[in-house]
């Protein structure tokens, strides 16, 4: 399945497991995503009515930023590298390395290639992290069938951006962020409406973004190819890893069916 498809049936997947999307996933874990769901019935951050531009704000608090510090969750190195090209310009920052949902070896080799990145680049100091790897099992216990894109997807957002706004309170930074929103299979609007609750919960600003706006998500694959960087096939937890192998295989047996040679999907 190209990547295009795959967004529409991802979008498709997400309607029909949350009819009311927009408005709030009503199966949300973790408290932050509870609270960013009330927050959003009761504040009126009505997704599908009125979509707010988070591109824009980010830009506008960034104009009157300079010199702020900010604690920059990041998903692996290829993601982040255009979220960093843009946000080094104006603010310090620290990388957090916090993704308990990468399986096995694959969560070594992503961090690495963050580490060379920034070691590369000078364009954040590294926060480094124990992999939890139940901290993840433990907010997706239940959902472990549940699409990429769904509700398991939301609680492991939930699950890293609190605790990326615990340490940023914890360190006295201005901000926290995520480089979630770079990748156009990520719901952005969830991410921020999470971004939102757990500022509110832990008292510091959070940036909102919408990384992938204005050929965001392209320059990250333009960045990843400039510095040589590892773009993995699927999207870090052990039941994406499956889903990519079962989109795999079906791709490679309609290629084979068609005389064509299967290739890799990239994930970022
Ligand atoms: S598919 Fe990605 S975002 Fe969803 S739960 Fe797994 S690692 Fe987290």
């Amino acid at each position: 399945m190209d990547l295009r498809r795959f967004v529409v049936e991802s979008r498709r997947r997400f309607k029909s497991f949350f009819p009311f999307a927009g408005g709030g996933a009503s199966r949300a874990g973790g408290k932050c995503a509870s609270a960013a769901v009330d927050k959003c019935g009761k504040a009126g951050y009505n997704v599908g009515m009125n979509k707010r531009n988070y591109n824009r704000e980010m830009e506008e608090i960034m104009a009157r930023s300079q010199g702020s510090s900010l604690l920059l969750h990041s998903c692996c190195a290829p993601c982040s590298s255009h979220c960093l090209e843009v946000l080094h310009a104006v603010f310090r920052v620290s990388v957090l390395y916090y993704n308990p949902n990468i399986c096995g070896e694959e969560y070594e080799k992503r961090k690495q290639e963050q580490k060379r990145l920034l070691s590369e680049t000078g364009w954040a100091d590294f926060v480094d992290c124990d992999h939890d790897e139940e901290a993840f099992l433990r907010v997706a216990a239940g959902y472990e069938g549940a699409p990429e894109g769904g509700a398991r997807c939301y609680r492991c957002f939930s699950l890293r951006l609190e605790e990326t706004a615990h340490r940023a309170r914890e360190g006295g930074y201005d901000y926290f962020a995520t480089t979630l929103t770079v990748s156009p299979l990520k719901n952005a609007e969830w991410l921020n409406q999470i971004g939102f609750a757990c500022a509110e919960k832990y008292g510091v600003a959070f940036l909102p973004s919408d990384f992938k706006k204005k050929g965001g998500y392209l320059r990250s694959i333009e960045l990843s190819k400039r510095y040589g960087l590892y773009r993995q096939n699927f999207c870090g937890c052990v039941f994406s890893e499956r889903e990519a192998l079962s989109r795999h295989t079906a791709r490679a047996e309609e290629l084979s069916e068609a005389g064509g040679a299967g290739r890799e999907e990239k994930r970022t």
